[in-house]
């Protein structure tokens, strides 16, 4: 039961005064306080009688049949003890009762009481009745709760955020400065809070302006920074930049206003980024820019030569033989060439000019604001003397060469693609003629270019089909005339060129890689056709095959020719195989394996057009080798060239001394096979002795008499 309770004047000393000059100020001082939410209680000691000075319903739940339950029991056991503890220490010690409680509403919700309270005791001091009020304070301690909450996730959220995270008031002043803050910027937060953000990460040269910005906001509400993202630079504690990635943003309903400050430290993504940029537009091996950077400088360049009328030059840089370097000194040490050969490159310009590498042993040059075309042929020359000077690499005195093709603007193209193109042509213009040095492009070149392209698709096609035929050339014993062998020399017929001579598609062979199918194909056919010699003629006849550089680095080629001789059944003695002495210096050891495989099979090994080359003794000693072919050009003047029968008379006295036989090609009379056979020469061939003939007169030409030959 409540009782509704005349309140007594002491419990007013409870937090609540009210003056009034009314008649009835007993119920006006009720209605005040239950406007303000309040209730007055009198608990009696005795009895532990609660009495309210109104209708607690709004506090404790609706009245049950029987009134309120013991008020003790009201209070939420999570409050309980904390309250009995109150009350004892308010009639014990004789202290005033203020505390907060949890209380279980009679319709099962819970709200928070804020209880205040004095005890009264009689006369002879003895508690009799604790008064006071007491109201709801549930909105407020949910207020207070999610108030802290909001606090505790921000506090861990700028504990835990990975990026600077500073509060700064309006006069710039840090009120906070989280952890990674700290990290960055090397201040701890106790000595940053209080202080100005600028003077603790600002630049000094731009704090003037970060307080001008701030100060302008605050008096105008505009800014350039504020609710914005900008990237720019921030200073560390010890004077080192950083770069960041700054938003200030307002905090809401703070006024004067408070801001939240992001300082992304950027530096290393900033790096990243730029690494990437550099991987790519630029060559990693040299530093270069590439072809792609080179392509947006050139675009550029041509935008400006069109409105100002300057000229453009395009060269493309080719090194003479890099790939020897390569083969014969290895990989490391033609990286090498290739650095000097972009730092020698980089030294001979002008800043302005770029140097790109286009990828292998190839530079493209870009040359801007041009008075005359002249001027390009003098820059080439000044890039071919610098590459010229020897250099010493890994203890070898390397003399490197380079070819370069140039194609000017506007007379050569007017754009990129064409420019690239056709100083490209004029590259391999110069290096096929032979001309080496510089070339300009000329018109003339790109139908040569046409012409080339047009014999590389019909190769590509004929080897596909198979079409490559072979004509046979006989070797003879100098000695007794009688033939010993024949070599296979390829032909082609163009179905509108006509014949299309070795010299020509064999080089557009090797340079496309066709070579390799091509060669195959030569010594299947030359193997088979050696074999049914033997069979109609009754006794061995040698097939000497030619094998360029290509296919002798192919890892498969001793199991190629292992194959092709068991499936056409030639012996592998009666197979020759002619490797130019420059093939043989290029070869790595792999190749030189590969030699002594074919050697141990049974296989010949001759170097072809010997004396053009520099074959070392050293590697004639090493190698399988069983026959020198003196190249044509010895032969050619042997009888008029002193030179060249002393040349002769030496090869032919190596061969002796190392028991290698020596054939002279490229006989063309009887008076040249005769001092042929003075010098030592053992064999030969040559329109003397037979031309080269289809496959179905070899065989007429062995059983002929010898003086109808
Ligand atoms: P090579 O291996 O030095 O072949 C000899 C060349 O000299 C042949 O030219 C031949 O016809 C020519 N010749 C023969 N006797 C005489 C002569 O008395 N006087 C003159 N002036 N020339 C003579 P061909 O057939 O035009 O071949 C040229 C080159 O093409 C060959 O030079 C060889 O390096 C290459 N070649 C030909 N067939 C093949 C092949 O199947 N594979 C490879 N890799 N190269 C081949
Ligand atoms: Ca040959
Ligand atoms: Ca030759």
């Amino acid at each position: 039961m409540t009782d509704r309770l005349n309140l007594p004047s002491d419990a007013l000393a409870v937090g609540l005064a009210v003056r009034t000059t009314e008649v009835d100020p007993l119920r006006d001082r009720q209605l005040a306080m239950a406007s303000a939410g309040f209730y007055a209680w009198d608990w009696d000691m005795a009895t532990d009688h609660l009495a309210w000075s109104h209708d607690p319903a709004p506090l404790l739940g609706p009245a049950g049949p029987t009134g309120y339950p013991d008020f003790r029991f009201q209070v939420h056991p999570d409050s309980r003890s904390a309250f009995l503890a109150a009350r004892r220490a308010a009639i014990e010690d004789d202290v005033a009762l203020d505390l907060e409680c949890r209380l279980k509403r009679t319709d099962g919700e819970t709200a928070w009481l804020e209880m205040r309270g004095s005890v009264v005791r009689d006369a002879a001091g003895i508690a009799r009745r604790i008064v006071g009020v007491a109201r709801d304070i549930s909105d407020l301690r949910h207020r207070d709760e999610a108030l802290r909450r909001a606090e505790a996730i921000q506090s861990t959220l700028l504990a835990c955020s990975p990026d600077p995270v500073a509060l700064m008031d309006h006069a710039g002043r840090v009120l906070e400065f989280n952890p990674a803050a700290q990290a960055v910027f090397g201040w701890d937060r106790d000595e940053a809070l209080g202080r100005t953000l600028a003077e603790l990460v600002i630049p000094l040269e731009m704090r003037s302006q970060h307080a001008a910005g701030l100060a302008r906001y605050i008096e105008t509400g505009r800014s350039t920074t504020v609710a914005r993202q900008m990237d720019t630079r921030a200073v560390r504690r010890d004077g080192t930049p950083v770069d960041i990635e700054l938003s200030i943003v307002r905090v809401p309903g703070e006024n004067p206003p408070i801001f939240t400050v992001f300082l992304r430290d950027v530096t290393e993504l900033k790096q990243s980024r730029s690494r990437i940029e550099e991987l790519a537009t630029r060559d990693p091996l040299t530093g270069l820019p590439n072809r792609k950077l080179l392509i947006d400088r050139l675009e550029q360049a041509l935008a400006g030569a069109r409105r100002d009328g300057s000229l453009i030059a395009v060269m493309f840089l080719d090194l003479d033989r890099f790939q020897d370097v390569n083969d014969t000194l290895g990989h490391q040490v033609g990286d090498e060439v290739i650095r000097v050969t972009a730092q020698r490159l980089r030294a001979a310009l002008r800043e302005g000019d770029t140097v790109a590498r286009q990828g292998g042993d190839e530079f493209i040059i870009l040359l801007t604001n041009l008075t005359a075309q002249g001027h390009a042929a003098l820059v080439a020359a000044k890039l071919l003397a610098a590459i010229g000077a020897p250099c010493t690499i890994e203890g070898h005195e390397i003399l490197t060469s380079a070819t370069v093709g140039i194609a000017v603007h506007p007379a050569d193209g007017s754009d990129a693609a064409t420019l690239l193109k056709n100083a490209d042509t004029a590259l391999h213009h110069a290096k096929e003629s032979g001309a080496g040095g510089a070339q300009f492009f000329t018109r003339d070149m790109n139908v040569a270019a046409q012409r080339r392209l047009a014999l590389e698709t019909a190769l590509r096609r004929t080897v596909q089909r198979g079409e490559i035929t072979l004509f046979y050339q006989p070797q003879i014993d100098l000695a007794t005339g009688a033939p010993i062998g024949f070599e296979a020399l390829a032909r082609w017929r163009h179905p509108e060129l006509g014949l299309v001579p070795p010299g020509q598609f064999i080089r557009i062979a090797e340079e496309t890689g066709l070579i390799v199918p091509l060669g195959e194909q030569v010594l299947r056919a030359a193997c088979i056709e050696a074999a049914r010699w033997q069979r109609v003629n009754g006794q061995p006849m040698r097939v000497a095959v030619n094998v360029s550089a290509h296919q002798f680095r192919q890892k498969s080629f001793v199991d190629v020719v292992r194959s092709v001789l068991e499936a056409s059944g030639l012996p592998a003695t009666c197979l020759d195989l002619e490797i130019t002495e420059s093939t043989l210096m290029t070869q790595g050891t792999d190749a030189i394996a590969g030699m002594h495989a074919l050697g141990d099979m049974g296989v010949q090994l001759t170097i072809d057009d010997f004396g053009t080359g520099y074959a070392s003794l050293n590697y004639l000693k090493r190698l399988p080798i069983d026959a020198l072919k003196i190249d044509q050009s010895f032969v050619r003047d042997l009888l008029t060239d002193p030179d060249d029968a002393s040349i002769v008379n030496a090869i032919a006295g190596l061969g002796q001394s190392l028991g290698l036989t020596v054939m002279a090609e490229g006989v063309e009379d009887e008076d040249q096979a005769d001092s042929l056979l003075r010098y030592g020469c053992t064999s030969a061939q040559g329109f003397h002795f037979g031309v080269p003939v289809p496959p179905g007169q070899v065989v007429p030409y062995i059983t002929m008499p010898r003086h109808r030959r």
